[in-house]
């Protein structure tokens, strides 16, 4: 027997209509590539949202049709991703720190009809054009004043078009599964693979994503997105915040800019603000030559890839700012995990709570997690075993766009393996210690190349640490360190290597240091162990 409940359709415009109606005096505020300090309301981005989707029906795009950005985070990209996904089509967000050849295979594979970009991804578009020769015109996200000379066919200036269309315009209805937005994953090994969120996983993720234990938003919030719109839709805060009422700030170009970030934290009372450890690397160290204070940020989400113990430490002790963890892949819309305290945990001490901090979090309600050893056998949830992290739930994606099963990533019993791997103990706190393919294997044992990590990076004197296994001749593996040094540090191999004693087990204590001036970062900020690897290839441990 079906209930008798109404089954209206989880659409993203409804989102949008919702802040309309009971948000619509909330400030959206936003850097610009034209624009050093854009601010205007829910209100008006909903009704400019709307102008854009008579638009589209003007370009002639049809349902489902991929429509593309390459765009920062700011005013005008939240309007693509409401318009686009709004009025029945895809919105196929760009990284534009891909490699060339990325850009072009997912751009061809998507068949993407047309393109919003940003004014400083022109030029990189021209480049690309005899590639990508089914794209049928392109959109310029500026005004008339600023729009360029291009090469582009059937430019178009984002303002132009927008100017010309009625704000009238009712949002079409339809089934919650249709597709609302395609993203490519990296593609750290072989080619990118294509992540199809539709409205039902979209606003489902968005309701799980506000509660108090997973982001905690409220309409008093104010938030900073400086996880990119290019990546895995900020990590739903766009659908978050206007469901919620929490004011938007846009960095625009400026989110890896310690300084800019800072000024736009203070002047805008922002409240809590997310993005990968990188970021906010670039943020604490401004923050610490220049003796500045964070008065009005509470909380920080951090995520995409290990947090360092120091990191959460510095946000908590010296800024009072909670910084909490999170995990997700581009695969699981991304929340999947978030880490805040227990019940029950309450009486731990500073110490331990930092500890606790530094696992990747308790799964979301919406995400079931898993760990399984070789033969897919579920592993003991108590802190120690660990094995492949697989995952399940309404925002996990079932399959890539158009490879049917191709990828191998999902078990014959419906779970999607994450390529983590992790460890859950008794509380449910899960932990990363590794991604499959950057495992150390030492003497037929593994070592967690993020503890070590994280452990360097409590040293004053290390700005950023990386740790890959080398060959060697004895234990098969042994994890070699490489750092990048601390301004005004001279930290020695010695002293680093002592460091570890008593804070990781004395067999993972590295075998040696190498020292460097940068890392290698993939497209979005993680260190790129691939390439570390290959640039270590030739070396070998001292006799
Ligand atoms: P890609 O790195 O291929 O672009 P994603 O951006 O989707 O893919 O990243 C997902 C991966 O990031 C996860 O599989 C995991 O390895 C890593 N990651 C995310 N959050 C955390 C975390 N809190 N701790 C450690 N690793 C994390």
């Amino acid at each position: 027997m079906h209930g008798l409940m109404m089954d209206t359709p989880l659409l993203i415009s409804t989102i949008a209509e919702h802040a309309e109606k009971f948000h619509g005096d909330r400030e959206i505020v936003s850097v610009t590539m034209d624009d050093p300090r854009h601010r205007y309301t829910m209100r008006e981005s909903v009704k400019r949202a709307r102008k854009l989707a008579n638009a589209l029906g003007r370009l002639g795009l049809d349902r489902g049709d991929r429509i593309a950005t390459i765009a920062w985070n700011d005013y005008r990209h939240l309007e693509i991703y409401y318009a686009v996904s709004g009025a029945g089509h895809v919105c196929h967000t760009i990284n534009p720190r891909l490699f060339p050849e990325q850009l072009i295979f997912i751009i061809n594979h998507a068949e993407d009809r047309w393109i919003f970009t940003d004014l400083m991804f022109v030029p990189l578009l021209e480049k690309l054009l005899p590639h990508i020769p089914n794209v049928e015109g392109f959109v310029v996200l500026t005004d008339e004043r600023n729009m360029p000379e291009t090469s582009l066919p059937n430019a178009v200036c984002y303002e132009t078009l927008l100017a010309a269309e009625s704000e009238a315009y009712e949002w079409p209805q339809f089934d919650e599964r249709t597709a609302s937005a395609l993203c490519y994953t990296s593609g750290t090994t072989g080619d990118p693979k294509g992540v199809l969120y539709d409205h039902r996983s979209t606003v489902l993720h968005a309701y799980a994503s506000v509660a108090p234990d997973v982001l905690g938003l409220a309409s008093t919030d104010v938030v900073l997105p400086v996880v990119p719109l290019f990546h895995v839709n900020a990590w739903g805060l766009p659908y978050s915040a206007l469901m919620t009422g929490a004011k938007i700030v846009f960095p625009g170009p400026k989110m890896g800019d310690g300084e800019a970030l800072f000024e736009l934290i203070e002047s805008e009372n922002v409240t809590l603000a997310a993005g990968v450890p990188t970021v906010w690397m670039a943020l604490l160290q401004y923050c610490r030559a220049n003796d500045k204070i964070m008065k009005s940020l509470k909380k920080t989400v951090i995520g995409g890839a290990a947090v360092p113990r120091s990191m959460i430490e510095e946000f908590r002790d010296v800024h009072d700012v909670q910084a909490g963890q999170g995990w997700g892949m581009t695969e699981t819309s991304p929340i999947g995990a978030v880490n805040t305290l227990k019940s029950g945990l309450e009486g731990l001490s500073d110490d331990e709570k930092l500890d606790l901090a530094t696992k990747a979090g308790r799964g979301v309600y919406g995400c079931e997690l898993r760990i399984v050893d070789d033969q897919g056998s579920e592993l003991p949830w108590d802190g120690v075993a660990y094995g492949a992290l697989q995952v399940r739930g309404p925002w996990v994606c079932s399959d890539y766009f158009k490879l049917e099963g191709a990828a191998g990533a999902h078990t014959n019993d419906g779970w999607f393996d994450t390529g983590d791997v992790a460890t859950i103990d008794p509380q449910g706190y899960m932990a990363i210690t590794d991604r499959t393919k950057d495992v150390i294997k030492s003497g037929g044992e593994w070592i967690s190349s993020i503890e070590l990590e994280n452990t360097a990076m409590g040293h004053p004197g290390v700005a950023e640490a990386g740790v890959i296994g080398v060959a060697h001749p004895k234990w098969t593996e042994r994890p070699l360190l490489v750092v990048v040094k601390a301004e005004g540090h001279d930290v020695s191999k010695d002293e680093l290597l002592t460091f570890f004693k008593g804070k990781v087990a004395d067999w993972w204590i590295p075998t040696d240091v190498a020292f460097v001036d940068e890392l290698p970062h993939t497209a979005t900020g993680k260190i790129k162990k691939i390439e570390l690897r290959e640039q270590f290839a030739d070396y070998a441990f001292p006799e």
